[in-house]
């Protein structure tokens, strides 16, 4: 399948030194859906922001259909800013409160200038589509529940027909049952449309879903990248394993992760998670472990992995 989205070593430090990603390179392509996942402050938002444009990088590359994302002006960024929508965290907060349901909708159609005689049928499509009943557009955001108003938000970024929508824990203020009901729309979504999708989570089990590929991030860098079922079934970096051990249902056994994650604006030398590694040695105190093949498409940035041994501990210990 064709890259849709490139990003190659992008950089972003902030004004009080925080390297909030330190050199981070991903790809989606066509119709794949891809997970991003890490604890708050690892740089996963950060990421997100500069894809979107929301963010200039320091350094780094981003292209989308060829196009740079950074540059492009004109005719060119408007069919970007159609081709790539976004579902936003906070259903509460990311519809307009003023503004109906349909006329939400309505307003990015304008936007992207599909003519005014085709909305009605297109917001009565999207909203059956998504799930909705046809009075919902005629609600109001506080008149609804964050499920209905996370499916309100998913029909506003189907409506210019993206190519791929980042989803920016766009689950993860509903309840366990809703998620799960939110996640099967976007699945069964992408079936129909063949829509890419990048999934940005904290919480491992929502990306476990719904990912055909999975971007782990710990303070700023990638640690780990590769399928899901690799991931799954055979994490490769610590990080990643004690991270998958916290996911419930698994049958594993948790791995509490010493400490809090270290200060962004100080991060430790040599391997950045050496200070919480149940395994680390003394050369990760002082080594920056690069990304290396463990796998099929599989990277891992640890030292004590290789093709040869592609976990540096056992999944579950
Ligand atoms: Fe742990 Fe060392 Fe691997 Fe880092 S490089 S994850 S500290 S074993
Ligand atoms: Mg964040």
């Amino acid at each position: 399948h064709e890259v849709l989205l490139d990003a190659q070593d992008i950089r972003k430090t902030f004004g009080n030194g925080v390297k909030a990603v330190d050199g981070v390179s991903l790809q989606v392509h066509r119709g794949e859906t891809v997970g991003l996942v890490g604890e708050s402050g690892c740089g996963k938002s950060t990421t997100a922001k500069m894809l979107l444009r929301l963010l200039t990088p320091d350094e780094g590359s981003i292209t989308f259909a060829g196009a740079d994302v950074h540059r492009v002006r004109g005719r060119k960024l408007r069919e970007l800013r159609k081709q790539l929508q976004v579902v936003p965290q906070n259903p509460q907060t990311s519809l307009n409160p003023r503004l109906t349901v349909r006329q939400s909708i309505e307003f990015n159609l304008r936007a992207h200038a599909y003519p005014k005689r085709e909305w009605a049928a297109r917001v009565d499509g999207l909203l059956d589509r998504v799930g909705l009943a046809q009075r919902h557009g005629a609600a109001f955001p506080h008149e609804m529940s964050g499920g209905q108003l996370q499916r309100a938000a998913i029909a506003r970024a189907l409506a210019t027909e993206p190519s791929l929508v980042v989803c920016d824990e766009a689950v993860s203020a509903l309840d366990k049952s809703v998620q799960a009901q939110v996640l099967n729309l976007l699945a069964e979504l992408q079936r129909e449309l063949g829509v890419a999708y990048l999934f940005i989570s904290h919480d491992l089990s929502v990306v476990e879903h719904i990912s055909d590929r999975v971007v782990v991030m710990y303070l700023g860098k990638v640690v780990e990248e590769g399928p899901s079922h690799a991931m799954w079934s055979a994490p490769s970096h610590p990080y990643a394993t004690t991270l998958l051990s916290a996911s419930p249902g698994q049958g594993r056994t948790r791995i509490i992760l010493r400490g809090d994650p270290p200060n962004p604006a100080d991060p430790p030398p040599g391997c950045a998670f050496h200070t919480r590694c149940p395994v680390a040695e003394d050369r990760c105190r002082t080594a920056v472990p690069l990304l290396r093949t463990v796998g099929d498409r599989h990277n891992s940035a640890c030292h004590l992995v290789s093709v040869d041994r592609p976990a540096a501990m056992a999944a579950t210990v």
